[in-house]
């Protein structure tokens, strides 16, 4: 029988590793140095070198233990990062960004503290059930050495999580590399012919895994500056003209 948060001793939700800046936010490791390679394909390396350039390192994940990565990773789903911060605040005003805190708190009051992340229902029960897995299985210990993949499907397996959010866990709470795909993502591999935007998750997953750099900081940045090119530049209507990357001759003509 696997142990419950009940049994476990202390609380690993205030675990920090040498991914976590002791000092403030979580920060990625390899993050202190410039990157200057992204990817092994020449088309999509200077896409993210020029994004890079422009943007600057966006050295996500903003949060102050991994634990609080994973809150965030949930109750970003179908919202803005506002709403997510206004909820965060409302978790760490009442010191609940601790799994075995979070599990402790009653179903109305973490809806409550929530709430202005929408579908607060939904996402409370997601937070209990991922707060539960993540004290089932050890920990930030267990995520970071376990097998990627068998980890990744067990982690799916927990109610709410889809391959998104597992990603994002996975990468920017527990170190590991693997590619996040969102909206973005596809948008802005697709205007620029790289991939096809209307592949199934995990078929453009492997295809990134396939060419980005095997560096963890490759992999946070990779999804960081996709992010921040969406909201900057690449909207449903691309604003090419002020972007870093270079526009796709697509779009150009
Ligand atoms: S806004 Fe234009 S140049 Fe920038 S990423 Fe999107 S398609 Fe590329």
């Amino acid at each position: 029988m696997s142990a419950t948060w009940r049994d476990l001793p202390g609380d690993p939700g205030l675990e920090r590793t040498s991914l976590a800046n002791e000092n403030g936010p979580y920060v990625g490791a390899e993050q202190r140095t410039a990157l200057r390679r992204f990817a092994t394909d020449p088309a999509l390396d200077r896409l993210l070198g020029e994004l890079y350039r422009g943007f600057g390192p966006q050295r996500w994940w903003p949060a102050e233990t991994p634990f609080e990565v994973i809150v965030g990773a949930v109750l970003t789903q179908n919202t803005s990062w506002r709403n997510v911060e206004l909820a965060l605040g409302e978790l760490r005003r009442a010191r609940r960004l601790t799994p075995a805190r979070l599990l402790a708190d009653s179903e109305a009051a973490l809806e409550r503290r929530i709430r202005s992340s929408g579908t607060f229902r939904a996402k409370a029960t997601r937070l209990r059930a991922v707060s539960a897995w993540y004290l089932e299985r050890g920990g930030l210990r267990h995520l970071r050495k376990a097998p990627l993949e068998a980890l990744r499907q067990d982690l799916l397996g927990v109610h709410g999580v889809g391959p998104e959010t597992a990603d994002s866990i996975l990468c920017y709470a527990a170190g590991r590399r693997t590619a996040v795909v969102d909206a973005y993502t596809r948008r802005i591999l697709g205007r620029h012919e790289l991939a096809d935007p209307t592949a199934p998750y995990d078929a453009l997953r492997t295809w990134l895994m396939e060419r980005l750099v095997r560096s963890q900081a490759v992999f946070e940045e990779f999804h960081a500056l996709c992010v921040r090119a969406g909201y900057d530049n690449c909207k449903p209507l691309a604003r090419c003209t002020t972007c870093p990357a270079r526009t796709p001759a697509a779009l150009a003509s």
